[in-house]
């Protein structure tokens, strides 16, 4: 198994310009987006250089559920090393 990238999923829409996980980030990963979304306010958004560090105070905090972090994995799946066959299992592949 190795470890990706974290994802923020921002619901920009939903947003209503409280601020709050941006000042509340202790790492000050989010800043406020330059977009105005449908509520007429700026939801937030990473920085270009990305510091998160995958605490989810942001999605915890947030009274409008805007936030979801999640971290994605990738599972190495490796290859069988034997295979079932009818009758029993095959170890010479
Ligand atoms: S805490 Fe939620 S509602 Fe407030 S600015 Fe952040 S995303 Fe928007
Ligand atoms: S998960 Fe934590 S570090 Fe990442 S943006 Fe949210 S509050 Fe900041």
């Amino acid at each position: 198994m190795r470890k990706g990238d974290n994802l923020i999923d921002i619901l920009e829409d939903w947003c209503k310009g409280c601020e709050i996980c941006i000042k509340r980030c202790p790492v000050q990963a989010l800043e406020l987006s330059t977009e105005l979304n449908k509520r007429g306010v700026y939801p937030p958004k990473l920085k270009e250089n990305n510091e998160c560090t995958f605490c989810r105070l942001c999605e915890l905090l947030c009274p409008d559920f805007v936030i979801s972090v999640t971290r994605e994995e990738v599972k190495e799946v490796d290859e069988p090393k034997s295979k079932l066959i009818i009758g029993g299992v095959c170890n010479d592949i």
